[in-house]
């Protein structure tokens, strides 16, 4: 297979790269399973934006806070300041956000932001922007979307990257030689035990850049949200309790119901405390109180976690729910620059799977979708223009055709082999660095 931009996952990222690609380009997106099975359409809280200049300061601080100083100040100043124009864009794409009475945009508030300043749509925020993208993309004819097709590895040659190697739905092999590849795989969540994301997302992109030295970027970097729904089931992906409804004033209680810590402190701080006292209580989760939000608030602003605690036997309006830390968000990964370029040539990695530094040691709550849209553009703006300088070597189409016609499939045959393989790379990357939290829980090491 031939395509000029070839993008692995059809997430945020993935999507709104394709979207801002030049429409001439053929585009393939393949996904390893449904367009839609990705963690972008289950982002709950919102996404932030610089709602007026004069809030430019704040909302850089409160990311460098939440980020522990560690964060690339560029990027940051670059994600905050395109925040405007990417809201616009999935404005004009039909995506529906909060308003007030006067039209203008609603803004809601959540733990370490200092001021209110995330966009949201109701809490299933990520399933509208995400599926509005999609419908975009759907109308493009230049655009080919392939279900459960999985990117198991790149066709690279003196570090650039020529395509990939894909596997099909009928489990068979196939390479696709593309002018440029963009990983938009998304995190490491499959990898835990317990984890907010999607069980397939297991790091594929730290796995095949650990195999081909591309650079990786504070892979031990791991966010565990303080608050996911507690079930005696670990193998079910954890459900998360939007830090939005603490943000909305919800409680944390200890097992004798008393409030024993300020419920807005950044998400590592806030579960290093949780931890503490279920080991002080000697209890598996601590008790949240959302009856201390109105009402109407919880039906309208989140009906969806209101259903899910209903499904699962609590009744939030009278009664406690039971929460507990889970794997939620990996601000490292592979290292890009400010236009998602990885340290290989051609090779653009996007999303939760790329590290530019903007999040810093924790990312604060809500900068994930925005961030992941603002370097995915950058990425596709990137792309047109290499093109148009016409920055290709002479004979790369030449090298891709051999590489292409001479992968040796046999590494690949065995998926399940390879799924260990890649597996036992990207825990390595993450527990050779010096973060302890990072290390929890993996599924096996
Ligand atoms: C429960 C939850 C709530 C969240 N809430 C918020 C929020 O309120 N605000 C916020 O800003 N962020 C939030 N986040 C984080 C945010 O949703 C993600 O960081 C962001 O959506 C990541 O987008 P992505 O495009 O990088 O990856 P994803 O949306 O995860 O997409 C990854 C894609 O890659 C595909 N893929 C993976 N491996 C391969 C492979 N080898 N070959 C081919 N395809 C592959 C997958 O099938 C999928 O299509 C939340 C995350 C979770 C899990």
């Amino acid at each position: 297979m031939k395509t000029d931009i070839l993008i692995a996952g059809s997430g945020c990222s993935g999507l709104y790269c394709a979207l801002q690609l030049p429409r001439d380009k053929k585009i393939t997106v393949i996904t390893k399973s449904d367009l839609t099975s990705n963690d972008s359409f289950l982002a709950q809280g919102g996404m932030c934006m610089l709602k007026e200049q004069s809030d430019y300061d704040s909302f850089f601080e409160d990311t460098m806070k939440a980020g522990h100083y560690e964060n690339d100040k560029k990027s940051v100043e670059i994600m905050i300041k395109t925040s405007p124009e990417v809201v616009r864009d999935l404005v004009s794409y039909g995506a529906q956000f909060e308003r007030n009475e006067d039209g203008s945009l609603a803004y809601t508030k959540e733990g370490a932001h200092s001021t209110n300043r995330i966009i949201f749509h109701e809490d299933v925020t990520g399933k509208e922007i995400t599926s509005t993208l999609l419908r975009e993309v759907q109308k493009l004819s230049n655009v080919e979307l392939l279900e459960y097709t999985t990117l198991v590895d790149i066709l690279e040659k003196d570090n650039h990257c020529y395509g990939a190697v894909i596997r099909r739905p009928d489990g068979s092999l196939d390479t696709v030689t593309a002018t440029y590849t963009v990983l938009a795989s998304g995190g490491v969540g499959g990898l835990y035990r317990h984890s907010t994301n999607f069980r397939h997302l297991t790091g594929d992109a730290l796995a095949i850049a650990g195999k081909h030295n591309i650079e990786l970027q504070n892979p031990d970097y791991v966010q565990i949200h303080p608050t996911t729904f507690y079930t005696r089931h670990p193998e079910d992906r954890s459900f998360l309790i939007s830090e939005s409804v603490r943000g909305e004033g919800a409680r944390l209680y200890d097992k004798n119901m008393n409030r024993f810590v300020n419920e807005l402190l950044p998400r590592d701080l806030l579960s290093q405390k949780i931890h503490e006292q279920m080991a002080k209580d000697d209890t598996d989760f601590v008790w949240e109180d959302l009856r201390t939000i109105p009402a109407e608030t919880l039906r309208h602003h989140f009906p969806n976690i209101v259903e899910h605690c209903r499904e699962m036997g609590y009744d939030v309006f009278k009664e406690c729910i039971p929460v507990v830390p889970a794997q939620h968000y990996f601000m490292g990964g592979v290292k890009v620059d400010y236009q998602s370029r990885s340290s290989m040539e051609n090779l653009y990695v996007v999303g939760e799977a790329a590290c530019n530094g903007v999040h810093g040691k924790n990312r604060l709550a809500s900068n994930s979708l925005l961030e992941s849209l603002v370097f995915a553009r950058r990425a596709a703006q990137d792309m047109a223009e290499q093109d148009l300088k016409n920055a290709l070597p002479q004979n790369a189409s030449k090298i891709a055709d051999y590489l292409a016609s001479h992968v040796d499939f046999t590494p690949y045959q065995d998926i399940q082999t390879l799924a260990e393989t890649y597996h036992h790379l990207a825990t390595q990357a993450i527990t050779l660095g010096q973060n302890p939290e990072g290390r929890k829980e993996f599924l096996y090491v």
